[in-house]
């Protein structure tokens, strides 16, 4: 029995180094990435749910893994959190979004998200507000995407950045709200302008009552807090005709659209010109 255990021990750690390999060579090639421009953006559209008009795109970071292909950034995210090269690719993302968005022959909205270990340094203002002044980006036009857990961590440091950057006239949205714990806590202390509903609610609320029961009320609460809701992940007509009835403000999903590369037409932007 004892030979049995210390096979078991053997094995468990020998999958333990190969997970942390892996992690390293994650890692090593993020920093890589940066390097060699292997990253990119994508643009998914936010639409008014009344009007059918569009709100903004939210911008989607995309990884082309040399010898891989393309990496999920729910894998690779994390990764760069834990070597710390999440500032850097942050920085990326907001520089090169801000850039992009300010060449674009209609002035849309971009809402660009941002990690907690960015939330926790005070340097994010001032990245904020150089990438504003070098892009020439109005500052309204940008929106920062932050979750509940990024929050968290060290609320008061968070708190006075999210308050600094938005008196920058840059807008805050609070992400995946719903899946975090401490949501009504979190609205009550923090400046928000928009609610991002999580996906997971939607996936249900055609069928399930409950699931409706629980948007209506975070739809409630956003009408009493005067916050727009927009609710994530919409995949189906269905689910976009509930949240018309239930007077839900905007909308995002692949029924609405998917995250793509921003290719205006030349002919378009021309005729603008
Ligand atoms: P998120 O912020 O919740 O972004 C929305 C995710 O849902 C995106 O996945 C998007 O492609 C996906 N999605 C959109 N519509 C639908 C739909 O109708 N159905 C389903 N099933 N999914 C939909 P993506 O691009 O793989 O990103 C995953 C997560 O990675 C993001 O979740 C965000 O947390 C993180 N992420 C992406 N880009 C960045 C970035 O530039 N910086 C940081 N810090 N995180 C990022
Ligand atoms: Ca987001
Ligand atoms: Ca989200
Ligand atoms: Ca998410």
């Amino acid at each position: 029995a004892k030979a049995e255990f210390e096979t078991r021990v053997c094995y468990y750690e020998s999958e333990m180094d190969e997970h942390a390999r892996q992690r390293r060579a994650m890692a090593n090639d993020l920093w890589q990435a940066l390097e060699n421009n292997a990253f990119n953006l994508v643009y998914q559209v936010q639409k008014s749910v009344s009007t059918g008009e569009i709100t903004g795109y939210e911008v989607l970071l995309r990884w082309d893994r040399e010898g891989y292909g393309p990496v999920s950034p729910a894998e690779f995210i994390p990764v760069a959190e834990e070597c710390g090269a999440i500032n850097a690719i942050g920085a990326w993302v907001l520089r090169t979004a801000c850039t992009e968005a300010a060449s674009w022959p209609e002035p849309h909205k971009i809402a660009v998200n941002v990690s907690g270990m960015q939330l926790s340094q005070i340097e994010l203002v001032d990245l904020v507000k150089i990438v504003l002044y070098q892009s020439g980006l109005a500052p309204d036009r940008l929106e920062l995407e932050v979750t509940e857990t990024a929050i968290i961590n060290d609320k008061k440091r968070a708190l006075n950045i999210l308050t600094q950057i938005r008196a920058l006239g840059v807008s805050i949205a609070i992400d995946d709200f719903g899946t975090g714990y401490s949501s009504l806590a979190t609205l009550r202390s923090f400046p928000f302008d928009k609610i991002k509903l999580d996906r997971s609610f939607m996936s249900e609320v055609e069928h399930s009552e409950q699931s409706k029961a629980i948007v209506r009320a975070i739809l409630a609460l956003g009408r009493s807090l005067s916050v727009p809701v927009l609710a994530e992940g919409v995949e189906t007509i269905e689910q976009l005709d509930v949240l018309r009835l239930e007077g839900c403000n905007e909308a995002q999903g692949f029924f609405l659209g998917r995250p793509a590369a921003m290719d205006w037409e030349p002919s378009a932007a021309l005729q603008r010109a």
